[in-house]
């Protein structure tokens, strides 16, 4: 099951479950759309791999299956380790 990270890697920015806004890769580092297309080129900068967007999950199964909200941000961030 889906963790659905509470917020971007990167930037820090909010990611809600419902977002449309939302990458991950096959490790489900998290990273919002504008981090994911811009610095980032589509490849997760923790593991190379690429990020596609992630799938809502219906309100009535969050209810039951809610997202994480522990929240993962890369502390130098992504700028700098992008080439
Ligand atoms: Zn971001
Ligand atoms: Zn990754």
């Amino acid at each position: 099951m889906l963790q659905l990270r509470p917020n971007c890697e990167c930037c820090n920015t909010d990611l809600p479950p419902e977002s449309n806004e939302a990458l991950i890769c096959s490790f489900e580092c998290t990273f919002c759309r504008s981090c994911a297309e811009g610095v980032l080129g589509g490849r997760c900068p923790n593991c190379g791999g690429e990020l596609v967007a992630r799938p809502r999950r219906p309100p009535d199964k969050l209810s039951k299956y809610p997202a994480s909200t522990n929240r993962v941000i890369k502390e130098q961030g992504c700028a700098s380790t992008a080439t």
